[in-house]
């Protein structure tokens, strides 16, 4: 059997290569304390996942420009890994492809926010149905609770993250992926562990 702990190794260094990105250990990132104490949050650009203190160290990761911080518990678990580190790349490539304006929007403009999250969540759940062999419909719910509930959205905002989901879910259903990062991580999955697929 392939030992999944060693393919998120080795898929984790092609994306860092790929999407010019490294990931690092937050819960040593001095700078991720400074957050988590209440520094300044709009300084840090790209910065995605609001939460705090302890909460915000250990159980959310992190995407400031192409330094993913990600907690121990999400470097653990191979599938988690694989999952998250692909919704973080599509954060690194909205950010490269319109650095401060993405910056910016992501901060200032809920609609904005709503549409880089819904792009990023479909890459991570595109990777995790070519991985597990299914789609939660209700992680749509659960995915437009954790927004609303982190970034304050309002009921339009939500309707609006539901319904890009929703239409994500079907491309992914359909077996089109519409997420940059989705694809390159399931093309590389296709090309060197064809084994693992499940959907
Ligand atoms: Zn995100």
């Amino acid at each position: 059997m392939t030992d999944l702990k060693a393919v998120a190794k080795v898929f984790g260094a092609y994306m860092e290569e790929r999407f010019d990105c490294a990931v690092v250990a937050k819960e040593s990132a001095p700078e991720m304390d400074a957050i988590a104490t209440g520094f300044d949050l709009a300084r840090f650009f790209g910065a995605t996942g609001v939460a705090k203190g302890d909460d915000f160290k250990s159980r959310f990761t992190t995407t400031v420009g192409s330094r993913i911080y990600m907690p121990k518990p999400h470097r653990d678990d191979p599938l988690l890994f694989i999952e998250i580190l692909t919704h973080e790349c599509q954060h690194v490539l909205q950010f490269q492809e319109s650095g401060l304006k993405f910056a910016w929007l992501y901060l200032a403009e809920a609609e904005a926010r709503v549409k880089y999250e819904a792009d990023a969540y479909a890459a991570g759940l595109a990777v995790e149905r070519w991985l597990t062999g299914h789609t939660d419909d209700n992680k749509i719910e659960w995915v437009v609770d954790a927004l609303v509930s982190s970034y304050h959205l309002r009921a339009e905002d939500a309707s609006l993250a539901e319904k890009m989901l929703k239409s994500h879910y079907v491309s992914i259903k359909n077996g089109i992926v519409m997420s940059k990062a989705g694809r390159e991580a399931i093309s590389w999955l296709e090309t060197n562990h064809p084994e693992l697929k499940r959907a």
